[in-house]
């Protein structure tokens, strides 16, 4: 069946894209009662918090590393408590660089003793700094960096910022010269009780938000692309959505479908200025648009332990770094020697028959590295980071090379390829992308975005939540687009 066949010719909301976000505004609305149309341009749902398979019995995740324990109410409350119960706790944290080698539940109890005990910090220095992140809020307007947010509770300490802000990097992509909010949002969730994962694999949680999805009535496309929205102005002036251009991306049909309000899970900037169009927005809007930084991107080694094999447990995340100082640069470096390895033990996928093992290595990369290098180079710079992934675990594993069966890598431009987000990004755009985000349905009626952005309504947590909020924004205008 062509995935354009017996399409309505309108739907009150059309959704472009099937991120966390994306799914979590389309399950929302159609709860609401709306109709809705929900197309993903890939043949797997799930943007960027997907897997792949590999001969062999292996599964990989790619962004299944930890989320914060809000994950467990955002899920129960907008999705089902089956897959609510499904989250369980990554105890075993660790941190392997010049500065120092710390073990930890990662959450704010241990961190409160590793920074008096191990690092030598005043009891009421550690407590003022918890409860300074804690108060912070989007609608503050603090201007302060992280960076300056550091030297004003532990001056002098670049050991300590690293300790802060290198998982959150890994987990938002912010760096120290990012608004502090940035760095102060995530790291008080994560701290609130810790890391947590999906038990079951991003696979399982893909098919479980898949059937919510059909149950409520979501009309699920893969293979179309949403080339274009379409809008008009009212008689007012106003300009709305009206529609929406269709493209099945394995034959090239087309079609055209009528709708109040899109969704935008796409990144952005492209939602802005490339699928909606120039055409629609004032020049002030559109060159504040173009000069939003989209955050890095990421390369990743997946490595999968044959089949009857098993390795040590040598934690749940291990960070490692030869760089000394730390500094966010160095972080994202061609040649950087700071990557995570996330390891999947059975317990992962209790579910499957045979226990497996895996390695995902986790690399912050730029995408301007990757995306001009030609198809030799960029074969080797693939080969390179498989093997430093490899020379760096065997510092803990020394016979990896010999259980480990399959071993492939994933660049800026894998990303690109899968997902279309300008620069490959893996956590949307800085922080200013969150007003043009927010901004887009006071220029065009009836039209939202809801993606990584602005560093904060990112990651797994962050776009689920900021797809609820979408909802409810779009929800309101489907029952009165008159309305201011
Ligand atoms: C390597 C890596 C590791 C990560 N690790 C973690 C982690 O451990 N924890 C965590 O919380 N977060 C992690 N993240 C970030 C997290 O995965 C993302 O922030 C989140 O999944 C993004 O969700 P989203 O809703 O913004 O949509 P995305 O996942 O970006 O999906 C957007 C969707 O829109 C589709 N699309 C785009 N344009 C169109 C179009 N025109 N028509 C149709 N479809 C379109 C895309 O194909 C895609 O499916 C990681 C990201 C990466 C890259």
């Amino acid at each position: 069946m062509n995935p354009l066949d017996d399409l309505k010719p309108r739907y009150d909301a059309v959704v472009i894209g099937s991120g966390l976000g994306g799914m979590t505004a389309a399950n929302n609305l159609a709860k609401f009662g709306w109709k809705v149309l929900l197309c993903e341009h890939h043949y797997q749902l799930g943007g960027l918090a997907t897997y792949f398979k590999r001969k062999g019995g292996h599964a990989f995740d790619i962004s299944l590393h930890g989320f914060p324990h809000g994950m467990i109410k955002s899920t129960r409350r907008y999705w089902t408590k089956d897959i609510s119960d499904r989250i369980h706790q990554l105890k075993d944290v660790r941190f392997i660089n010049p500065d120092f080698d710390v073990r930890t539940t990662f959450d704010r109890a241990d961190f409160t003793r590793i920074l008096i005990e191990q690092f030598k910090v005043p009891a009421e220095t550690v407590e003022g700094f918890f409860a300074h992140l804690r108060a912070m809020n989007y609608y503050d307007d603090d201007k302060r960096t992280t960076r300056q947010l550091f030297d004003e509770f532990f001056p002098g300490r670049p050991d300590i910022q690293r300790l802060l802000l290198e998982p959150i990097a890994y987990a938002n992509g912010s760096t120290l010269d990012d608004p502090a909010i940035t760095f102060g949002i995530v790291f008080s969730n994560f701290m609130s009780k810790g890391v947590f994962i999906f038990q079951g694999g991003t696979d399982l949680l893909i098919q479980l938000m898949t059937a919510e999805l059909k149950a409520n009535g979501v009309d699920v496309r893969r293979n179309v692309l949403v080339e274009k929205v379409m809008t008009e102005r009212d008689a007012a002036g106003r300009r709305r959505v009206v529609g929406a251009k269709l493209r099945d991306t394995r034959f090239g049909k087309e079609a055209d479908v009528a709708c109040a309000t899109v969704i935008s899970n796409a990144n952005v900037k492209d939602t802005a200025l490339r699928i909606v169009g120039e055409e629609a927005f004032d020049p002030a809007f559109l060159t504040a648009a173009k000069a939003v930084r989209v955050n890095s991107s990421s390369c990743q080694v997946y490595m999968g332990v044959r089949e009857g094999e098993s390795i040590p447990a040598i934690g749940d995340l291990v960070f490692t770094s030869e760089a000394k100082p730390f500094s966010s640069t160095e972080l994202t470096d061609f040649h950087t020697t700071s990557r995570t390895y996330s390891v999947y033990y059975p317990d992962t996928r209790p579910q499957t028959k045979v226990p497996h093992y895996a390695v995902v290595t986790s690399i912050n990369q730029l995408w301007d590295s990757w995306a001009n290098l030609n198809e030799a180079d960029y074969a080797h710079h693939k080969a390179r980071i498989i093997e430093e992934s490899f020379v760096g675990l065997e510092k803990f594993i020394p016979d990896i090379r010999s259980k480990v069966d399959w071993a492939e890598a994933a660049t800026p431009r894998t990303v690109n390829r899968y997902v279309r987000h300008t620069g490959g990004t893996s956590f949307g755009t800085k922080f200013e992308g969150l007003k043009i985000s927010m901004d887009l349905p006071t220029h065009v009626g009836g039209l939202y975005h809801a993606g990584s952005v602005g560093i904060i309504m990112s990651g797994w947590l962050g776009t689920i939540n900021y797809g609820v909020i979408v909802s409810a924004k779009a929800d309101t205008y489907l029952r009165d687009p008159q309305a201011g």
